[in-house]
Formats: C-alpha cells, structure tokens, sequence
C-alpha cells in the first residue's frame, strides 16, 4: 500500500484504491491510500506549523533541497517516464518526455530562488523611502489533474517551495503513482516535516477540505471548469486567493499560404498526441477553402499511417484512453457530432489489441460549423475538427467564437497574417508554425476566459502566484 505522506510521515488512510494501466486493464500497478477529512486537516495543520520556520529559511537551504529533487527526476527520468506512461496512457517517449519536464522545472526554481528581488523607491514625501518586497502567502493547496502527473504538480510544487510557502498536495485519483512518486523524491530532499505533504483520495473529499479549510491561505488548481468554478466559491466564501487553469477549445488556423507538410504535422502533433489529452490539444482545425480539400486528404493519410496501441510497446503514436469514463465521453461526443449533421471522415472507432484497453481510432470530423456542440464543447480525447474559412478575417473570428482561450495556433507564410493573428487571438499562448500544444518550462502558461482565472504559472511569472507582495516605508 502506498501511504499519504503527512507531517514528515508516511501515513495510511482508510481504504485503498487499486491503480490500473488504461492500455493492459489487467495490470494493476499498486495500491493507493485514500485520505479522509480529518487527514486533510492533519495535513493543513502540519503545514502551518511548518511555515513559521520554512518561510524564513535561508535561499540557499531552499534552492539545494529543489535542486536534489530536480537532480534525482532527472536521473530517473526513464523509470519515472515508464510510470507515467503506464498509469496515464502516454506514449513512453512523451512520458519520458514530462518526466525530464519536471526535473527541469525543479531545477529552474533551485535557481529562480537565487534571484528574489525587490524595489526601492523614493517617497514623494523627502526623507522617506519605499521598499517593495515579496514575503511568501503561507500554506497552498494544490489541486491537479490526471493529463500530466508529473509535469503540473511539478510546476506548482516547485514555485511553492521556492518562494517559502508550505504545500498540501491533492493529485487526480487516477494517477496517484506519479503523485507518490514525486512525493517520495521530496520526502527524502531535506525538507523539515510539515513543509511538504500528499493527500491523494476524491476531489468532493479532500479536495473540497483543501478548499474550504482556513488553515489554507490560498488554492492552484488545474482541472475541468466546472470543478475550477467550484473550488474558487467555496474559497471566496473566506477570501483564499485562488489561481484556476482550466480547459481549451484551441483553434489551429491554416491559411492557404500555408506549408501543407507543416500544417498536417501541427495538426496531427497538436490535436491527437498524448490521445488528445491536453489542454492546449487543437481541438478545431480552421481551414481556408483554397487549401481545404489537400488539407484534410493529407491529414487523413497521416491518420491512417499512425499506430494505436499499448503506451509502453515500442513504435506506438498514439496510447489508449485514460479510462472508461473518458472513453465513454469521447464515444459520447463522436455520436454528437454525427448527430449534429457533421461528416466523420475518418476514425472515431473502437479497437481490439493484444492487450484490454481502452484504444480508439483518432476521430476527424469535417463539413462541421461553429456553433455544433463539437466545438464549443472541450472533449479532451483524440477527436478534431475541421472547419471551412473563407480567409483569415474569417478564420479569425471563427478562431475566437468560443468560451475558450487558452492557445491558438496559425500556419500561414505572410508575416502580415501571422503578426495580426499574435495581436487579436483572443488567448493566453499564440503559435505560428507550430503545434498549439508543447510549451516551454521558464515561460509564463496561461489562458483568457473560461481557460484561466488568476495570474500566470510556470517560469518567473509563478512568483505573482505564490508570494504577496508587502510596500514599506522608511524614514532614515
Ligand atoms: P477535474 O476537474 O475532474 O479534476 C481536477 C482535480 O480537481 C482532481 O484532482 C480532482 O480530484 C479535483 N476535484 C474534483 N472535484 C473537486 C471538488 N469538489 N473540490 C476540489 N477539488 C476537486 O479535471 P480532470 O478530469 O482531472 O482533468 C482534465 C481537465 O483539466 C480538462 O478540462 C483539461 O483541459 C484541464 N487541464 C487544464 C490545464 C491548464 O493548464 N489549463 C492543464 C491540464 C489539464
């Protein structure tokens, strides 16, 4: 059994989950301990406790114990790679991928420790200064979800440590393997016990204790909408600070200038790698009709050429669906959009493979309009879909016509396009001539509208996040 890790132990809660690989459902890769309410308020309290001495630890204490954490990720990085891609269903080089992912995030934040600064200013009253600083806000809560197990807990534990606060850790119940993983990297860093604790367990559970408990002076939290929304109510009932990243709808426009090799790499890369799990997935091709007809017949050669299977079986592109319920969503949306009057021109089945798990043809849908349920609707699985442009103003408007907007991505070779395109896409992250998912780890992640809520993460930008800033004045 696999504990919760409170106040610098290892502690077992009352029941156990079983954890399953999505692409064998017969390989069970362990058990998992399920925190209650009362362990989240162990949790919270050991923090607290915790947070008067860690906050005031010196920089360069800080930035070993991160860096350690971010050296060890690293030298692990193909065994933690093989977990992730076990557990999650993401295909081993991308799972290896994240894992180095997080050991660099790590390491950046052992160095962005080193770079804490301030301002001095005048007063306008003579004889006095101003000093800004930044203190740190006190215990986090940080809520994840199962699309990138190691990767977003990493951008959110790093920073939390790195500027002095004390983290209470809620990962998604279906990957709690990388979330002990991880944990158990960080138990063993030197960190004083309280600083650092794990609560795996259900999001009504335990993530609706992080939310609602006082101790708790502020919540990260990456996940669907509805749960974003839910979690900064209850935590606007006391006033915690809240920073939400949410879902995408994520347009990729191709313009009839277009490289058509580019455009069909960015569109298979961005809308079906990692099964369409991400947030930053271009979920909705918008297609100029010059270039319409070659597009979609490229693409679906492309598709045909992809194998679906086992995550970890060497020369697979595309792994299985996280779960059954993820799967059952996707089923879902696929038989929406038929029902919608939209044209599914390839994939979109079920498969059979050596091994039981949940494996689905990448779907493609063309013939399809803005306002189909398709796409307004995140899906968040191996489904895109095509939409007609009569050129780039169109394609524009069609690209911001959604509660969305996190990333949008352009393939054209007009730089007059591409510049109009970076200034009026109405989203967090633009990309020309490039997948809209794939992002950089010292640069600021982050959406607009129903995507994101609250500053930004990742990179020097985290620091809005996870300090507060105090302005004092001093006559000499
Ligand atoms: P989810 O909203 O179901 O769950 C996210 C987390 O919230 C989980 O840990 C869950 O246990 C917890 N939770 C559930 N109910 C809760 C409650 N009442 N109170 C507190 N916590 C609760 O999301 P998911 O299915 O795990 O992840 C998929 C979603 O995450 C997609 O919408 C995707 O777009 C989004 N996502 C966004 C980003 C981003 O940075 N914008 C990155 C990755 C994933």
């Amino acid at each position: 059994m696999h504990k919760n890790f409170i106040d610098g132990e290892w502690l077992a809660g009352g029941d156990a989950t079983v954890n399953v690989n999505p692409s064998n459902l017969d390989d069970v890769i362990g058990h998992y301990a399920v925190a209650d309410a009362t362990q989240v308020e162990h949790a919270v309290a050991s923090a607290r406790r915790a947070f008067k001495s860690w906050s005031v630890v010196g920089v360069q204490e800080r930035s070993d114990i991160l860096d350690r954490v971010g050296t060890e990720i690293l030298a692990r990085r193909e065994e933690l790679g093989r977990l992730l891609s076990r557990e999650e269903g993401k295909t081993l080089p991308e799972g290896i991928g994240e894992a180095t992912r997080a050991g660099q995030i790590f390491r950046f934040f052992a160095a962005e420790v080193l770079r804490g600064r301030g301002e001095l200013l005048d007063s306008v009253r003579p004889g006095i200064g101003v000093e800004i600083t930044r203190e740190p806000v006190g215990v986090v809560g940080l809520i994840t979800p199962w699309n990138f197990p190691l990767a977003i807990p990493a951008w959110k534990i790093a920073p939390a440590l790195a500027y002095g606060n004390c983290v209470v850790f809620k990962p998604a119940e279906l990957v709690p393997g990388c979330a002990w993983a991880l944990s158990d990297i960080l138990s063993r860093a030197g960190l004083p016990d309280g600083v650092f604790n794990l609560v795996m367990g259900p999001g009504a559970v335990v993530g609706d204790a992080i939310a609602r408990l006082a101790g708790v002076d502020a919540i990260s939290f990456t996940g669907s909408v509805s749960t974003g929304k839910r979690v900064a109510a209850v935590a606007a009932e006391r006033l915690a600070k809240v920073q939400l990243e949410m879902g995408g709808k994520n347009p990729l426009v191709i313009l009839d200038d277009a490289d058509l090799d580019v455009a069909v790499r960015c569109a298979v890369q961005g809308s079906y790698y990692s099964t369409g799990q991400r947030c930053t997935a271009s979920s909705r091709l918008i297609v100029a009709s010059g270039i319409h007809d070659r597009f979609v017949k490229s693409l679906g050669e492309a598709l045909r050429r992809l194998t679906v299977d086992d995550a970890l079986a060497p020369g697979t592109d595309i792994g299985p669906v996280v779960d059954e319920r993820q799967l059952a969503r996707d089923l879902g949306y696929i038989e929406c959009g038929t029902g919608e009057g939209a044209k599914l021109a390839f994939g979109g089945n079920l498969l059979t493979r050596a091994k039981r798990g949940h494996y689905l043809s990448p779907a493609l849908f063309t013939e399809t309009t803005p306002e189909m349920r398709i796409n307004r609707e995140e899906i968040f699985g191996p489904v895109a879909t095509v939409l007609r442009a009569d050129g780039y103003e169109h394609a524009l408007a069609i690209a911001n016509d959604t509660p969305f907007g996190l990333c949008a991505g352009i393939v054209t070779g007009s730089l007059k396009h591409a510049a109009h395109f970076k200034r009026n896409a109405d989203v967090g992250m633009v990309m020309v001539n490039l997948p809209t998912a794939g992002v950089d780890y010292h640069t600021p992640f982050g959406g607009r509208k129903a995507s994101s809520h609250g500053p930004r993460e990742q990179g020097a930008y985290a620091r809005e996040f996870f300090t507060t800033v105090k302005t004092s004045y001093v006559q000499a």
